[in-house]
């Protein structure tokens, strides 16, 4: 199967692909109730002829394409479902029905673009060798994740064989024009992590020290005393991207630890028994994380003891930070150069945003790589990015994503 055969079928079947993304968009459904999103997948793969079993992570599905030979080798391709609870502001035609739910990250494109790839697949299955396993994951966007759920339920054993040898998914980007893919090997998202920290001790007037545990200057001291744990990682105004990717040894790979709630209800001359702090740990190297999560339980009780108060500490583990193995970018990369050309292939720098596709990552040799959806020539200002009310990507990406997805489905 050469380059040029999945681009034509493609291109040849974009009319029905963008009407099924239209009609995904149209009827967005938020985390863990996507049930009109899974009869759609359901309904086009049947009529497809594909083999699948819905019901893993509520409403995922795993469907099953084989090629000859199909114990030979078996590739996993994912793509996530569900929408995020946003009123949409595009006033496009195909604009979301439903008040306050919007695919704003794209997400409706990613099912578009696996089901087309769904029906290459099928449709020349008697031209490649091994299996391919479609991936419909619900509930990316919501804490706990339709992935980490997806593995225990043993989805990727569904069809009874040993895990995938490889797995790719892909994700939209506003930040590259249509026509254009992007690739980080190794680490790429941040791991995300919900830290909760209560000070208490005896509040008070603020004008008798002796009397009082000083509850406020203790929070304000566990703020700063954290700051130690990433001082080497700190991650500077310019920001990681301006960061030379190859001066960032693991030692060094950036990290964040910040608080955006800070409750401490007292007055001007009163003390308040409690005060309430919640922030957010990111990282990208999976060893540091655990250690920064006993750093922060034994920093913040030190401080809390030195001042006469009790530090209660609770870290709310989210998802893990996603390693994109270099076979499986390399593949993945040169699929990408063939469909789009050298000069439409970027490389990417790190990224603090989470991602639960790095649940798979971690147990198969992976990709998440992405697919530029922005109309070239059109202002930056007026797109609107990821999880933005006036988010509208270039559907002409579309075709790109269906044809790198059954491209590597047969030979990633
Ligand atoms: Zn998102
Ligand atoms: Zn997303």
């Amino acid at each position: 199967m050469n380059t040029q055969t999945i681009k034509n079928l493609a291109a040849k079947n974009i009319n029905s692909t963008v009407e099924i993304r239209r009609k995904i968009h149209a009827n967005p459904e938020l985390s863990g109730m996507e049930k009109n999103t899974n009869k759609l997948i359901q309904k086009e793969l049947s009529r497809l002829n594909i083999e699948f079993k819905s019901g893993y992570s509520k409403y995922g599905i795993v469907a099953r394409i084989e090629g000859k030979n199909p114990a030979s080798r078996t590739v996993a391709l994912r793509a996530d479902m569900d929408a995020l609870p946003i009123t949409e502001a595009t006033k496009l035609q195909y604009a979301s029905k439903i008040k306050g739910v919007m695919h704003a990250c794209g997400h409706d494109i990613h099912t578009a673009c696996l089901l087309g790839a769904a029906k290459i697949l099928q449709e020349t299955r008697r031209e490649w060798q091994g299996t391919v396993l479609l991936v419909f994951q619900p509930s990316e966007e919501k804490y706990g994740g339709g992935a980490d759920v997806m593995l225990k339920e043993k989805a990727l054993q569904a069809f009874g064989r040993k895990m995938p040898q490889r797995m790719y998914a892909l994700h939209v980007s506003p930040e590259l024009s249509v026509g254009t893919f992007g690739f980080k090997s190794g680490q790429y998202m941040a791991s995300t992590d919900e830290i909760y920290i209560t000070v208490s001790g005896k509040g008070g007037h603020a004008a008798l020290p002796k009397e009082t545990t000083n509850t406020v200057l203790t929070a304000a001291q566990i703020l700063v005393g954290l700051q130690e744990i990433t001082k080497n990682r700190t991650v500077q105004k310019e920001g990681i991207s301006k960061i030379k990717q190859t001066a960032i040894s693991k030692d060094t790979l950036p990290a964040i630890i910040a608080f955006g709630r800070i409750i401490g209800d007292g007055q001007t001359n009163v003390i308040p028994d409690n005060v309430e702090m919640a922030g957010t740990l990111r990282t990208f190297d999976e060893k540091f994380r655990s250690k920064a999560h006993k750093q922060i339980v034994l920093t913040a009780n030190k401080i809390a003891r030195r001042n006469g108060a009790v530090a209660t500490v609770k870290i709310d583990s989210g998802y893990p930070s996603l390693y994109n193995t270099p076979s499986a970018t390399m593949a993945a990369r040169k699929a990408a150069e063939n469909l789009a050309g050298k000069k439409n292939v970027v490389t990417l720098p790190l990224r603090l945003t989470a991602e639960d596709f790095a649940f798979f990552a971690q147990k198969i040799p992976s990709c998440l790589f992405r697919l530029g959806v922005s109309k070239s020539g059109v202002s930056e200002a007026s797109k609107g990015g990821l999880h933005s009310a006036n988010f509208i990507p270039d559907e002409k990406a579309i075709e790109y994503g269906t044809a790198i997805m059954a491209m590597l489905g047969i030979d990633g």
